[in-house]
């Protein structure tokens, strides 16, 4: 692996670089799981989207630049590196959108990905339900087949969909045949949220955000081209999302390389008050950060190089879910009691971002897959232990 960055490769990180110091807002946005926090992030979203930073590795006929995935990574590591918003438009730019792309019509990309990466239509994950999360084959939403009117209905309820109560969108997966093996009778929907017989009700989180929704379907009538990669075939087009989702796309480096660098300096700030021990968790998270970039670049040479991530990318997972708790918890013991005082506080450092980022980091071990369950793919799929 050669870590030398080509001067094409040194001039896109200093043309992203440069946007990016001009037009990061200059005050961190409320944030994007409130209604209002997500309209200013949309308008950032469209900001990204005109100057065609959005899906800066997507064709060019669909918005993007065609950049490399070694571009992609300097673009994520200059935009963490700018403090620029968290981006509300994920779900569907970094989950939905490579499925898409491997699985979807021509017409399906045609009709999705130029308003995905417009933040026109905003997507949402349709996919854990009351008694489906980790056992996710075991989900009960229903999806059958109405011949007279070219399509299918779907009846049931998703739980914990991560901003779907101001989402256009919803990639989910439904039951198509009761009758089969767990696994293969599911199929995997792009459902529109204004169709008639869908509800969606907001769901109060933790820190105080509305950001989560459960969503009700109740006969509601979407047509064929609704569904994505064959009837049937749900569960394997879904774990094509899950490695999106555990691996690269969903978190990339930059933004833990970022939060370790605020970290250093915090400790600077702070150092004088600090616990002497503290200094060792902050060298510690900063070498815990760079280790998972270097990882990351091993990992793209290895996708580069025709050998996937498969389920490798449950390493990813662990890595950065717990490397994030524990940046967090460093920067709480820095603060003392400071940390606890949240945004709207007067003397709240850096407007109580530790703590709500903190908080965040909480859940990192459970969406995406627990770790728990990681573990297991670990245990079964890349080391061949077995099956307890
Ligand atoms: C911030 C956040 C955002 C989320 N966003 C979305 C979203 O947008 N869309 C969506 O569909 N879902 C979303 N989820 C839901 C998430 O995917 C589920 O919470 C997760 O899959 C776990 O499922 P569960 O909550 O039903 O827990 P359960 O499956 O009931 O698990 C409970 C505990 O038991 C453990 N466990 C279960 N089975 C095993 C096993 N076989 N071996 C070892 N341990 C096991 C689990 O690891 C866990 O610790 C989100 C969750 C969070 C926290």
């Amino acid at each position: 692996m050669d870590l030398t960055w080509s001067e094409r490769e040194e001039r896109f990180r200093d043309e992203c670089r440069a946007w990016l110091a001009a037009n990061v807002p200059p005050e961190p946005l409320p944030s994007g799981d409130t209604r209002e926090g997500f309209a200013l992030h949309l308008e950032w979203e469209r900001k990204l989207y005109e100057a065609r930073w959005a899906v800066v590795s997507w064709p060019p006929e669909y918005g993007g630049r065609g950049a490399s995935l070694w571009e992609w990574l300097i673009f994520e590591e200059e935009y963490y590196r700018a403090g620029a918003p968290q981006r509300v438009t994920q779900n569907g730019v970094f989950l939905l959108a490579p499925t898409l792309f491997e699985f979807g019509t021509q017409a399906q990309k045609d009709r999705y990905l130029p308003r995905m990466a417009a933040a026109e239509d905003l997507w949402c994950q349709g996919w854990s339900e009351p008694n489906a999360g980790s056992d996710l084959a075991g989900i009960k939403s229903r999806a059958v087949r109405d011949e007279a009117a070219g399509g299918w209905r779907l009846t049931g309820q998703k739980t914990w969909t991560t901003r779907g109560a101001f989402c256009t969108h919803l990639f989910g997966l439904f039951r198509t045949d009761p009758q089969a093996e767990r696994h293969r009778g599911l199929t995997y929907f792009l459902v529109p949220l204004d169709t008639d017989g869908v509800t969606v009700r907001g769901v109060g989180r933790l820190d105080g955000d509305e950001g989560f929704a459960e969503v009700f379907f109740e006969d509601a009538f979407v047509s064929d081209d609704c569904v994505l990669g064959g009837v049937n075939e749900g569960w394997n087009v879904a774990m094509a999302t899950t490695s999106s989702e555990r691996g690269l796309t969903l978190r990339s480096p930059g933004r833990f390389t970022a939060t370790a660098a605020r970290l250093v300096e915090l400790y600077h700030q702070r150092a004088r008050e600090a616990d002497p021990s503290v200094r060792d968790d902050v060298i510690q998270g900063w070498m815990d950060a760079e280790a998972y970039r270097l990882y990351t670049l091993a990992d793209v040479t290895n996708i580069v190089e025709g050998r996937p991530p498969g389920a490798r990318s449950s390493l990813n997972k662990i890595w950065w879910s717990e490397l994030d708790v524990r940046l967090h918890e460093t920067a709480l013991a820095l603060l003392g009691a400071h940390g606890e005082l949240v945004a709207g506080a007067p003397e709240a450092v850096e407007g109580g971002a530790w703590m709500k980022g903190y908080q965040f980091a909480l859940s990192g071990p459970i969406y995406a897959g627990t770790n728990e369950i990681q573990r297991n793919v670990i245990a079964e799929r890349v080391l061949g232990l077995p099956r307890r």
